[in-house]
């Protein structure tokens, strides 16, 4: 089995929104519409205050609420890699996952099914990146299997401080942020 995360290292984002755009062109998001997008933050206590800057999307929980509550099973956890995905031929459009999410990850498609990050698994099937990290021009974004303890994203956390958004929500997040 494999587990999909990823490492986003908030010290090497510049917040240029490459990743943003290149997730619009690979997956042919709607004009106002995205999967990913940027987050400019600050973290600590006065005097030792720092600025995070955040490449954000779907955390593809653990435990993920939107799973859940579809009422139709649209929304899913894939085999590979837990990955969650929604089949837009499945979705009704109630809209029940997208008030679940505490990350506000999801949005409704003008198709009228909901939408949002795959992980790019077209692409990770085929042997490649998902689009936004293939792009960023800093190499701040990491993609891997977090069950190989060989693998880059595994010696990344094991090596580096991090966190997650809004663990207490219980969800189990994938997402992790190195500080
Ligand atoms: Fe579901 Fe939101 Fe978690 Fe993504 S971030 S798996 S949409 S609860
Ligand atoms: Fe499931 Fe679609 Fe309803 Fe979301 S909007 S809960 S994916 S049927
Ligand atoms: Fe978009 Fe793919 Fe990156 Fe998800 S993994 S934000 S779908 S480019």
């Amino acid at each position: 089995m494999s587990r999909y995360i990823m490492v986003i290292d908030t010290r090497r984002c510049v917040g240029c929104m490459d990743c943003v755009v290149a997730c619009k062109t690979e997956n042919r998001i709607p004009e106002g519409y995205t999967r990913d997008w940027i987050t400019e933050t600050v973290r600590g206590e006065f005097p030792s205050l720092s600025m995070e800057i955040r490449s954000e999307r779907c955390n593809h929980c653990e435990k993920p609420p939107c799973v859940g509550c579809c009422p139709t099973g649209a929304s899913h956890i894939h085999d590979r890699g837990g990955v969650v995905l929604v089949t837009k031929e499945k979705c009704i459009g109630c809209k029940a996952c997208i008030a679940s999410c505490p990350y506000d990850a999801r949005y409704v498609h003008p198709e009228g099914h909901v939408d949002k990050c795959t992980f790019c698994l077209h692409r990770v099937e085929r042997g490649e990146l998902p689009a936004c990290v293939s792009v960023c021009p800093t190499h701040c974004m990491h993609f891997g299997d977090a069950d190989d303890p060989h693998s880059e994203v595994s010696r990344l956390l094991a090596s580096r401080k991090g966190h997650t958004l809004m663990p207490e929500a219980g969800t189990g997040p994938r997402i992790h942020f190195l500080t």
